[in-house]
């Protein structure tokens, strides 16, 4: 049997501050802890694969470990209580996805195991992911533990969808909200891993998977081994992982710019050709080149620099073209993009379409120029 360990449980965090771009929430778990002011029941609410049951199994080993460390906000890692939750065989703490256990005898059961106490450890903690997918019924079962709950039980509830929580349920419980990880995080954990894992891929190829992952640990690292594998022993580089998510290369935006700069509408369209012919579709190339021309346009100015999450040799990159596109440019191109984007959705002819969009980009540093021009002469009237 292979050995393999996906990423994503080898490198879960096991303790509050491993808990990658949390802080706000993991911060608050430790004061409440540190001041004893900790509540029956949570909900962790956030988009998924932010860590919000890693959070919650770190809480719950932390409270029933016999042997605490730093003032009780680590859990020891070697008593019985931990060792159980190491191996997952703890009776005191049970873990329910309602995602597939949403029914009333579902919630019944539950309700049973709340009513005996823990066999060691203080605590008797129920972890429910995904506790949106509880139907009216069960909520009302399980609404009725929550209110009264015995002293030894604690609820860590869990949700992608905050707005389907019914109100009683939100105002019993204490709120913590999960945020999409940073990409610049995201990088740096996939960068510590790839070392560990001697894995040689290079800052770009990291940026685009944790781009594609939109701030999801999970998800980044499911990309990240999948790509290991298929290129096990090579050096993984931007063309690899856009190769294997199957994205348009980022070369393909700076010659569509290039060629729209030099007003090369040949150049414009023999690549839009090529792009369309390696299996692309229009509404791709329209996402990433708008994409890219607001690159352009946070590159113009040192305070906006930092607002394009990419690597730093990619970044010089961007500041190199955007010295030959004007600000109006890249504006007015945004303009049309975002239109042809609309368009898109409901054109006969999408590849026309594109065409003429990208033809009126081509132009624009002319038309510019005229309508600079004809501004000057008209000023130039005024003032004769
Ligand atoms: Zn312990």
């Amino acid at each position: 049997m292979s050995s393999f360990v996906v990423s994503a449980r080898k490198y879960r965090p096991s303790s509050f501050d491993e808990v990658l771009g949390q802080g706000q929430v993991t911060n608050t778990l430790k004061n409440a802890i540190l001041n004893d002011q900790l509540a029956h029941a949570f909900l962790f609410t956030g988009p998924r694969g932010v860590g919000k049951t890693s959070t919650a199994r770190i809480l719950a080993k932390v409270l029933n470990c016999s042997d605490r460390q730093e003032q009780g906000t680590v859990a020891c890692g070697v008593c019985n209580s931990c060792k159980a939750m190491e191996d997952t065989a703890s009776f005191n703490i049970i873990e329910l996805d309602a995602a597939s256990n949403n029914s009333v005898d579902h919630m019944r059961m539950l309700n049973e195991q709340v009513r005996f106490r823990p066999q060691e450890g203080k605590y008797k903690i129920f972890i429910i992911d995904e506790v949106h997918m509880l139907s009216n019924a069960s909520f009302n079962a399980f609404l009725k533990t929550l209110e009264e709950p015995p002293d030894y039980a604690i609820f860590i509830l869990a949700t992608t969808e905050k707005h389907k929580i019914l109100p009683t349920i939100l105002s019993r419980c204490q709120l913590f909200d999960f945020r999409r990880i940073p990409i610049s995080e995201i990088v740096k954990q996939l960068e510590l891993i790839a070392e560990k894992e001697g894995i040689k891929i290079d800052q770009d190829a990291m940026h685009l998977i944790a781009q594609k992952s939109d701030g999801a640990m999970r998800d980044s690292l499911s990309i990240f081994d999948k790509i290991a594998s298929t290129f096990k022993g090579e050096k993984i580089g931007y063309k690899e992982v856009a190769t294997s998510l199957n994205l348009l290369d980022y070369d393909y935006f700076f010659k569509a710019v290039d060629s729209m700069v030099q007003g090369d509408l040949a150049g414009m369209f023999v690549l839009y050709d090529e792009i369309i012919r390696n299996g692309f579709d229009p509404e791709a190339f329209i996402q990433g080149l708008t994409a890219h021309v607001r690159d352009l346009l946070m590159t113009k100015s040192p305070q906006t620099l930092e607002l394009i999450q990419t690597s730093d040799e990619q970044k010089k990159r961007y500041k190199d073209q955007s010295k030959l596109c004007s600000q109006s440019f890249l504006i007015s191109s945004l303009d049309l993009l975002t239109r042809a984007a609309i368009d898109l959705q409901r054109a006969n002819n999408q590849h026309l379409l594109v065409e003429v969009a990208l033809s009126k980009m081509t132009y624009l540093n002319t038309q510019i120029e005229i309508g600079s021009d004809q501004k000057k002469n008209s000023l130039s009237q005024v003032t004769n």
